[in-house]
């Protein structure tokens, strides 16, 4: 789990939820991270493998990621 990126997995914009759907290691599993614009996309794609689920990434979730330091 640990290092999972939090741009989005599609044009690498700023992630602001992660929308996985299935089980893992089942097979049937899919997850990616989206920003706004296209969540509708990820849940879209994430749907071949069952309900999908939107996990939110705020500030509190970022903090356990690994970003480099930002100075400005
Ligand atoms: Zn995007």
């Amino acid at each position: 789990m640990a290092g999972w990126p939090t741009y989005c997995a599609r044009c690498g914009g700023p992630a602001i939820a992660l929308v996985e759907a299935g089980h893992p290691g089942t097979g049937h599993y899919r997850a990616e991270t989206t920003c706004h614009r296209h969540t509708r996309a990820a849940h879209r794609w994430a749907s071949a493998v069952g309900p999908t689920r939107t996990i939110p990434i705020g500030p509190t979730q970022a903090a356990l990621f690994e970003l480099p330091e930002v100075t400005r």
